[in-house]
């Protein structure tokens, strides 16, 4: 398999609940190395980059709203089949339907406020590590 890097986000909600560690904890012990890591407080044209794809969505307003309603962690994982695997953990995009012990069912409320983000494809990551780190920024390990 492959060593890929993925993004990921702590969302503001899961920041605001003290939740940062413990989803940390799922990264790393799901073999998932982190490279890159900082917290940041989003500008409305930084969550609104961030999200473009999603700019025509109903629910546009209410996401760029939370995720510029305090800070976020973002950060970038290394790892055999990264992205897919960090897509596992974190779990179904509506914590409602996400499954037992992934990181939305266990720290999330609801689909507005899911506590964290992922990269749905290795060229969705690559643009996503680029908007947030610049190359000198990443650590990879070589132990
Ligand atoms: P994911 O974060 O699982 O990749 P999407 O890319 O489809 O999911 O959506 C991006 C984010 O937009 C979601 O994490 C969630 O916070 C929000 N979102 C998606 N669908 C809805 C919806 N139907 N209602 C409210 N918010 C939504
Ligand atoms: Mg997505």
């Amino acid at each position: 398999m492959a060593i890929e890097r993925t993004f990921s986000i702590i969302k503001p909600d899961a920041v605001a609940k003290n939740h940062i560690g413990a989803i940390y904890n799922r990264f790393e012990t799901a073999g998932l190395k982190i490279i890159a890591s900082k917290m940041v407080h989003l500008s409305q044209e930084q969550a609104e980059g961030f999200y473009a794809e999603h700019s025509e969505r109903p629910f546009f307003g209410a996401l760029v709203a939370f995720m510029t309603s305090g800070p976020i962690m973002v950060q970038v994982l290394e790892g055999e089949n990264a992205v897919l695997a960090h897509r596992e953990i974190l779990g179904a995009t509506n914590p409602a339907e996400a499954a037992e012990g992934t990181i939305r069912a266990d720290f999330a409320e609801s689909i507005d406020e899911n506590a964290a983000h992922g990269s749905d494809s290795l060229a969705s990551a690559e643009r996503e590590v680029a908007y947030f780190f610049s190359a000198e920024e990443l650590c990879p390990r070589t132990r």
